[in-house]
């Protein structure tokens, strides 16, 4: 059937993905499901799209938007309305499943150009008609939601252009609705790299990497999106912000760095000029770690980080629990490796990975895994070779794609991530384990990555058999939990996936009272009418 539920609520090129007969066993082993879970397809959302809620657009504000950006470029039947309602967090995709989409968009509108947005800006600012600014639609946080309706803009469809490389300055200008593939593309072509991958690099834009203030998979060599970003372009209702591209500036506090995490509150950024890195895939150095425990591969992590012995750009940690189900998922379990890795100490429960991958010059980057591997050894690791990482490296986006068929076998899935210092890392770590303990036959996986010399962001991983009839309350209790554990022990709200509505309510309560007046102040005065992603992003009125 066309224009179901199960085509907004699939990930990427919405291809069906198979879970492999060994993560099948490993699945039944630690969660308790059976065959019979793997035959059926639960809460398929196979129906057709039938929204109960209409637009709320009269029809000369219809008409008025059609005027602006020509009727090609504007969606209002069902399916499109549903398709821009929601993200890709996991209640919003079992509510997908359960066909519950009680507060569509009105509409769906593809500006052609800047100009069209100011004027849009400017109408929906004197009628009261709530704007979303929509990039790929990756978001996990509930920042695409629309519960007052409004207009879900799609800047994927004209404002996707690569606007100039400046090579004297290194850096480029972009249109924010560019995805991924297509802007690195770009880069390529002149010898440059973003830097920037995200897991959901392939299905996410410019703009919505600075919104939601995310970082890439090499963040730890080339920094996180924040890092990045010299100067931007963005239509708020007060009116245009153009920062220019400066090295730094002491020219009081620079604006541009309020939209980076601003998750489409006070504007739409249109423009956005990056620094690039240069692009020498062939000189890349990878290295692979195992060591007997977590917490030497966490003092290994940490020294070298501080030792300013050069930076790798992918630097990971996969704790015990993780380790041993990738150890488990790919066979790797009984074999004679195994035995000899066993017979030297580095035992499941215990023993965990660590991938280490460094871009730039040859000599740089063989100097940096050289290092890594010099202190690696003090803590008690054996290297195993450059296979694992770039076995890793091969699968990193099309993981992306298990969720679906673990949710259709009932099972419950989702991730977490946050920010920790050093101080509180073993703390947070132990604290996410012994929560999720509580609940029977539920895996965390834990690891480590994105990496500073006072800290790193852990990146938490659960499944668990869904509690059928009560999928979402069960859901909500159980991540709040998760989430109340990892701040009370000192992790931040989120380290890269941003807040949006799901983490909104811990704001003021992690922030304080006074942050979040300025933050509400900021508001106020880019979109005193709260047309911008109203409706509880980011905590904010
Ligand atoms: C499978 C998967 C893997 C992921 N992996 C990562 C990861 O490795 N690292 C990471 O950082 N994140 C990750 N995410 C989260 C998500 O992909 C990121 O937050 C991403 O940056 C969102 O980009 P987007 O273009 O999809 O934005 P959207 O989801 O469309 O929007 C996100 C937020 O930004 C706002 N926004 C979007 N564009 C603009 C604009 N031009 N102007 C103003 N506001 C705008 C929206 O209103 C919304 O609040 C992952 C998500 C999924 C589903």
């Amino acid at each position: 059937m066309d224009k179901t539920y199960r085509q907004i609520l699939k990930w990427g090129d919405k291809h069906e993905q198979a879970i492999t007969p060994m993560m099948i066993e490993v699945l039944k082993e630690k969660l308790g499901v059976t065959d019979t879970d793997f035959e059926t397809k639960y809460l398929s959302g196979q129906q057709e799209i039938k929204l109960e809620k209409k637009s709320a657009l009269k029809q000369e504000q219809l008409d008025f938007i059609k005027n602006i950006v020509g009727e090609e470029n504007i969606l209002t039947d069902d399916f499109s309305r549903a398709n821009f309602s929601y993200g890709k967090f996991y209640a919003e995709l079992l509510k997908l499943r359960l066909n519950e989409i009680p507060n569509p968009p009105d509409i769906v509108v593809s500006p052609k150009n800047d100009d069209n947005i100011i004027k849009l800006v400017a109408y929906c600012n004197s009628h009261n008609i709530p704007i979303i600014p929509i990039g790929g639609q990756s978001s996990v946080t509930g920042a695409l939601q629309t519960p007052n309706g409004g207009i879900a803009l799609d800047l994927t469809k004209h404002l996707n252009k690569v606007l100039k490389i400046n090579e004297l300055n290194k850096s480029v200008t972009v249109q924010a609705g560019i995805y991924g593939p297509a802007f690195e593309e770009e880069l390529n072509k002149k010898g440059y790299t973003c830097g920037h991958f995200p897991q959901s690099f392939e299905f996410s834009t410019v703009g919505g990497w600075l919104a939601a203030k995310g970082a890439g998979q090499a963040s730890t060599g080339y920094g996180k999106i924040d890092d990045m970003v010299l100067s931007i372009k963005a239509i708020t209702p007060a009116g245009i912000i153009e920062t220019k591209e400066f090295p730094k500036t002491a020219q009081g506090w620079d604006i541009f760095p309020l939209f980076i995490g601003s998750e489409g509150t006070l504007g739409i950024i249109t423009e956005v000029t990056m620094k690039v890195h240069n692009f020498m895939p062939e000189n890349t150095s990878f290295a692979s770690f195992i060591f007997k425990s977590f917490e030497d591969a966490t003092t290994a992590m940490r020294t070298i980080i501080q030792s300013e012995c050069g930076l790798p750009h992918l630097f990971r940690i996969s704790d015990p629990s993780e380790s041993d189900i990738a150890f488990k998922t790919k066979g790797f379990d009984n074999t004679f490796q195994d035995k000899f890795l066993k017979m030297f100490g580095y035992l499941p429960g215990k023993r965990c990975l660590m991938f280490v991958a460094v871009e730039g010059q040859k000599e740089y980057t063989k100097l940096v895994v050289k290092n890594c591997k010099k202190i690696a050894k003090k803590y008690g690791a054996m290297s195993i070779g450059q296979g694992p990482v770039k076995k890793w490296l091969e699968q990193r986006y099309s993981s992306a794609y298990l969720r679906e068929p673990l949710m259709d076998a009932g099972i419950m899935t989702d991730t977490l991530e946050t920010s920790v210092t050093w101080e509180n890392m073993l703390k947070v770590w132990d604290s996410a384990h012994k929560y999720v303990s509580l609940r029977p036959k539920t895996v965390l996986m834990i690891h480590i990555s994105h990496v500073y010399e006072n800290g790193a962001n852990l990146y938490f991983t659960f499944l668990s058999p869904m509690k059928k009839g009560e999928e979402k309350d069960d859901f909500i209790h159980f991540h709040k939990g998760l989430i109340e554990t990892i701040i009370e022990n000192g992790g931040s709200l989120s380290h890269h996936h941003g807040v949006g509505r799901v983490l909104a309510p811990w704001m003021e309560k992690q922030l304080g009272k006074t942050s979040i007046q300025a933050m509400q102040a900021l508001k106020n005065h880019f979109d005193p009418n709260n047309i911008m992603n109203s409706g509880g992003t980011l905590g904010l009125k």
